[in-house]
């Protein structure tokens, strides 16, 4: 074939780059084995009923054509709410726009403020996509790590020891993937603060917003942030639904308008049944209050069965869909200790180092399980950290 684009070409393909235990764990479930995976961030429950009647319904009802780029007005108008909710600051429909998930709302973000060549901040341990989408763009981008012992908190002199001339965006995840670490005010208003010193974007990744534990705090809500912060929501995560699709990016209104022609050349608008299901959901909050109360449960239980666990230190872990794990006092190599922990105990999770420099000699899980698989992946983890050698 002819050769393609190094634009393409430079993205590393999904799985590699630290997921080789996951791989191994999933080949061994597939194969029988009974491996408890604790290495996924995808909901081990459905959708909730009335969301999929919600669909069901929408097709039956012929939304079967095109709809708007930014998405059908109902969306939006559903979406801007949830945002205003979200953020904290009042929301108009005309400042979202509907993205096919989180993911597509970060593309988008990234293509919006940095052109070719211009550099950007990302606050680590941070969600696997995150290089790839700034190589995408063919922007330059600093890893910025959080210390563990600080409970993996932005720190406003290491993100200054960052910038450069052609900064033109910083992007953080609260509340965090890997770590769970919700942000604290203090620190967010330091990295406002850096922003506007600095006439930054900021891009806030708040779509674990519903699984904070306590009051989430948006940046975009500190002063003179609204017209500087773009904010990416989903629908994945707050209601169950990762398979559909759909997510949204709330900023400025002149930037929504600007998004709106990258949804000419990339989606061309988004399916009609599926828009309605989501609005729908959104309005009623269909499994939000379930999905936050299940999570809060489960992570509980897993901080519970680990505490006073022999050298194994709960680090974050505040909210979100996961549980960061300080194993460094049984063994400084995470990918070892994963290995072994799948080999001898037949428990598959991810290896801190696979998500940057500061989660070295950890170990992410994830809360996608029921609470007894959950205790029984404790106890297989108790058993094997009281006899490593
Ligand atoms: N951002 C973070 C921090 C995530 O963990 C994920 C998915 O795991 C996404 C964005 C993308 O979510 P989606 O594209 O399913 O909406």
């Amino acid at each position: 074939m002819p050769r393609p684009s190094s634009r393409i070409s430079g993205i590393v393909p999904s799985g590699k780059d630290g997921w080789e235990v996951h791989s191994a764990a999933w080949a061994r479930k597939q194969a029988g084995e009974d491996i408890i995976m604790l290495s996924v961030g995808d909901h081990d429950f459905d959708t909730p009923a009335q969301t999929i009647e919600a669909c069901v319904t929408a097709v039956r009802a012929s939304n079967h054509h095109y709809t708007p780029l930014a998405g059908i007005p109902r969306l939006r108008k559903a979406m801007a709410a949830a945002s205003t909710a979200c953020t904290g600051v009042t929301t108009n429909p005309d400042q979202v726009i509907a993205t096919p998930g989180g993911q597509a709302a970060l593309y988008a973000a990234v293509q919006a403020v940095l052109d070719q060549g211009d550099h950007a901040i990302v606050v680590a341990p941070y969600y696997a996509t995150y290089p790839n989408t700034f190589s995408a763009a063919g922007a330059d981008f600093t890893v910025v790590e959080t210390p563990a012992e600080d409970g993996f908190q932005p720190r406003e002199a290491d993100i200054r020891a960052a910038l450069r001339p052609n900064t033109r965006a910083i992007l953080i995840n609260t509340p965090n993937n890997p770590t769970g670490a919700v942000y604290s005010r203090q620190r967010l208003e330091e990295l406002a603060q850096i922003c506007r010193e600095y006439d930054l974007w900021l891009l806030s990744d708040e779509v674990y917003w519903t699984l904070g534990g306590g009051e989430h705090i948006s940046p975009r809500s500190l002063p003179g942030m609204a017209d500087r912060t773009l904010v990416i929501n989903s629908m994945s995560k707050s209601h169950g639904m990762t398979g559909w699709r759909m997510g949204w990016l709330t900023g400025p209104e002149e930037m929504i308008s600007l998004l709106t022609s990258l949804n000419l050349v990339t989606t061309y608008g988004l399916p009609a049944f599926i828009s309605l299901a989501c609005a729908e959901a959104l309005e009623n909050g269909y499994g939000v209050k379930e999905i936050a109360e299940r999570y809060a449960a489960r992570r509980t239980v897993v901080l519970d069965a680990m505490r006073g666990m022999n050298n194994v230190t709960v680090r974050g872990s505040e909210g979100g869909m996961y549980v960061m794990l300080d194993i460094s006092a049984l063994e400084p190599d995470d990918e070892k200790f994963a290995w072994a922990l799948l080999d001898k105990k037949k428990v598959g999770v991810m290896p801190g180092s696979s998500f940057g420099e500061a989660a070295a000699g950890h170990i992410r899980v994830s809360l996608c399980q029921p609470e007894a698989v959950l205790l029984e992946a404790a106890l297989r983890l108790r058993r094997f950290a009281s006899g490593y050698r």
